[in-house]
């Protein structure tokens, strides 16, 4: 990969890729460049105009309709594509709308194999409505490749990975799987959706896939005040298509959001590092609690994707997994009883959060789905934020204390 070429020398980071080269100067300036405004404002203006005049009949100057193309957007857009190494990018109303507009690429009978550990609302959207539209769906776990080799079928259209999974943290090695997909039909198309470890840790694009995806609600804007997705590709002919649906099906962003997002990538880099450092420092705390069954992540050489992470991953994100020891009851009480920590959906912004998959993000997987995935009453889903990493650590300490007091 000859984008990995800077050095880290944090020590989290020790044995993970090298981070991207120019990620942090491309965050900052591409899409942005001041010279493209009359005003040569350094910061983007929102753009709220929904139409734009033109100089004669179909003659514009780029914008004809903001639903079509929007100022604003664009520059979000740009930007993004810089950090994915991708051409294109276009960015949706949410994580939700870029799936559905991306599965609109293919018609009844055209088959998807999906990660059988997916986010709450992808594994609803794939079974509940894909598939009533004629869509052969099948959930594979793709941790083993000889399973995704023995799912591909002549209709399989698309492969769907999320990498680390959601909410138990399993790691699927992408160049693996787009190998075997494109060895099957070099047409069949490999997604990641690459919300969790933004575009930071992770470029699927450079690892083989087709597209890369995000909610970008989470990471990507990271400050918990934006719904909204993202997709990066660089093939030409699929994202004329997805540029058409992104017109035509409108599930478009508002400019203000567009800002917003655009806002957030500028510290993307400095967040996701100290996401890394304090998420770390937690798994590490929770690793030694007696009070604790298991954490799950894979920053830690306990997690058994540990070598493949550092292979296609230039470090993690601040989300854990754990077992809490004991029952649902033990679970509820830690969660009730944190403090720092919002118990509340979501992730990835700068403030830790906690949440009860079975109950709140995954109660919509079938439960005898979720007992094979492990998502069981004690299974408890941490989102590290940017506080001070000792605050983190006393409120999972004293929150713990609650749950299993001293006799
Ligand atoms: C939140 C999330 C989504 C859905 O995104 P929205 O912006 O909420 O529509 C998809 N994938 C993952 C991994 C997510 O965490």
């Amino acid at each position: 990969m000859a984008s990995h070429m800077q050095n880290d020398s944090s020590s989290a980071s020790a044995g993970f890729q090298p981070v991207f080269k120019s990620f942090a100067t491309d965050a900052i300036h591409v899409g942005s460049e001041p010279e493209q405004w009359k005003s040569m404002a350094v910061v983007p203006p929102i753009s709220l105009s929904t139409t734009f005049k033109q100089h004669g009949p179909g003659k514009h100057a780029g914008f004809d309709y903001s639903r079509c193309r929007n100022p604003t957007r664009n520059c979000l857009e740009k930007a993004v594509a810089a950090l994915d190494g991708a051409q294109y990018c276009l960015a949706l109303a949410s994580g939700s709308a870029a799936t559905f507009t991306i599965t609109h690429l293919f018609k009844a009978g055209d088959g998807i194999i999906c990660m059988n550990d997916v986010y709450g609302g992808t594994n609803q959207y794939f079974r509940k409505i894909a598939a009533e539209y004629g869509i052969d769906v099948t959930f594979v776990d793709l941790t083993k490749l000889d399973e995704l080799k023995a799912a591909l079928k002549p209709n399989t259209k698309m492969l769907w990975i999320e990498t680390p999974t959601n909410p138990t943290m399993k790691v699927v090695d992408i160049q693996g799987c787009s190998d075997i997909v494109h060895a099957h039909n070099k047409e069949t198309l490999v997604v990641v959706d690459n919300t969790f470890m933004s575009a930071y840790f992770q470029r699927p694009l450079a690892l083989g896939a087709d597209i890369c995806m995000y909610s970008a609600t989470k990471y990507m804007n990271g400050h918990t005040d934006v719904v909204m997705g993202l997709i990066s590709l660089n093939r030409a002919d699929v994202y004329e298509r997805l540029r058409f649906f992104q017109s035509e099906l409108g599930a478009v962003p508002s400019p203000f959001d567009c800002y917003m997002c655009n806002r957030g990538l500028k510290t993307l880099h400095l967040r996701m590092k100290q996401h890394f450092k304090n998420g770390l420092a937690a798994a590490q705390f929770l690793e030694a609690d007696p009070r604790v069954e298991r954490v799950i992540f894979p920053g830690l050489p306990s997690h058994p994707q540990h070598e493949l992470t550092k292979r296609q991953c230039t470090g993690c994100p601040g989300m854990i997994t754990f077992y809490i020891k004991g029952k649902l009851e033990h679970a509820s009480t830690f969660l009730s009883n944190l403090k720092l920590f919002a118990l509340a959906e979501s992730l990835g912004g700068f403030e830790s959060l906690a949440e009860h998959p079975a109950i709140m993000t995954h109660a919509s997987v079938p439960e005898s789905e979720r007992k094979e995935l492990g998502i069981s009453d004690t299974l408890i889903r941490l989102s590290v934020g940017l506080e001070d990493e000792e605050d983190i650590i006393a409120d999972l300490d004293q929150a713990l204390g609650a749950a299993h007091p001293k006799k």
